[in-house]
């Protein structure tokens, strides 16, 4: 049997008509950026999240910038961000001029908990970006005890958590403002670039959307030098189809975690832990192995997909290699040891037992 690591293949089979009419809207009407597909997907998604407003923009990555930019973060500023997260959440803070400062995850859960932050604090510190890694939310009450006590603002990354909750809230709820991708691959993706900002503050959403435009506040006024980061039209229209069923997307990836959960049983695998008071929503289903090695190549010769996220820690890329960001050993421990296994809507039963009797026979 061959599995990929993901397809799109059943959710797009299952999705197709209501894509193509979403199209074909867009495009007989000729209207492609800033118009009612926007409009109504920031009302529906921010509804979906329990917020105020949604502010649509053109990527994850700009929707973190954004946030920061519009919160007036930047040059001589320090903000803490997780030691394992997509590198996009720091380069964020790098664009604005401000300084990333790392902070070791949970052992368990590999989130961001209320460990370290006390020390990566300083007198620069602005803000907390909490990164809701793998599909399940930080630790949100140690966070937010510790932004509150400290006066610091708190940016939510969103990125691999559409839908997932904590103590009953939705991700995306919790953050003076939150960040969400739309990157094809993600629990809610498009079918291409695409991401948002979502906040309660109103004169701060006002803000993003005028960064996002050009810095301007009504046609031709430019208020700030803003950067063009919008979500166009055809996204948008293409996101509210699939923002219907993206539910029903992730309970099928839960019901798929709770099969490896249960039914892989072997010492040298190590599985996922679920938080307390939360939902999965499973954008990777991340093990952790000491022999990655070996078990890529075992995964290879048995025909499954799989992906590492991520392989080289933010402390040790390239583009951080000057910045003398600090020794992390535990991110260096989880780029070393994980591996993310087959996710996707659409996997067939027989393929879900196949990969559980070959990790059981490693
Ligand atoms: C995907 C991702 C981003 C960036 O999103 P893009 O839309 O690709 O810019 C940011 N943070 C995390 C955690 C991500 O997984």
């Amino acid at each position: 049997m061959k599995i990929p690591f993901s397809t799109f293949g059943p959710m797009h089979e299952k999705m197709r008509d209501e894509m193509l009419e979403a199209f074909t809207k867009v495009y007989d009407k000729g209207w492609f950026i800033q118009g009612s597909e926007c409009s109504e997907f920031e009302k529906e998604f921010a509804a979906y999240c329990g917020r105020s407003h949604c502010i649509g923009c053109a990527t994850g990555l700009d929707a973190i910038y954004l946030a920061l930019k519009a919160m007036g973060i930047g040059e001589g500023d320090e903000v803490i961000c997780p030691s394992n997260t997509f590198i996009a959440t720091v380069l964020a803070v790098s664009y604005t001029g401000a300084k990333p400062v790392l902070v070791e995850p949970d052992e368990l859960t590999y989130n961001m908990c209320g460990k370290g932050l006390k020390e990566a604090l300083s007198e620069k510190t602005k803000a907390v970006i909490a990164v809701h890694l793998y599909g399940q939310t930080a630790e949100m009450d140690e966070i937010l005890d510790f932004v509150k006590a400290n006066d610091l603002k708190l940016i939510e990354d969103c990125a691999q958590a559409h839908g997932a909750t904590y103590k009953g809230k939705k991700a995306g709820s919790f953050g003076d403002a939150a960040a969400f991708s739309f990157y094809p691959g993600k629990n809610l993706g498009a079918l291409g670039d695409g991401g948002a900002v979502l906040t309660d503050d109103e004169e701060l959403a006002k803000r993003i959307r005028a960064l996002g435009n050009y810095g301007s506040v009504a046609k031709y006024d430019h208020q700030y030098k803003g950067t063009n980061s919008r979500l166009d039209e055809m996204q948008a229209a293409f996101l509210r189809v699939k923002l219907k069923s993206l539910d029903e997307m992730n309970a099928f990836r839960n019901k798929v975690a709770m099969r490896f959960l249960t039914e892989i049983k072997n010492d040298k695998i190590k599985l996922p832990v679920v938080g307390e008071n939360r939902t999965h929503v499973w954008h990777i289903f991340a093990v952790m192995t000491d022999d990655k090695k070996a078990l890529k190549e075992y995964l290879d010769k048995n025909g499954i997909g799989y992906n590492e996220h991520y392989p080289i820690p933010i402390h040790k890329q390239g583009a951080y290699l000057y910045d003398k960001l600090g020794s992390f050993p535990f991110a260096e421990y989880i780029s070393a040891s994980e591996l993310s296994l087959p996710m996707y809507y659409g996997m067939s039963d027989e393929e879900v037992s196949y990969i559980i009797d070959v990790l059981n026979k490693f």
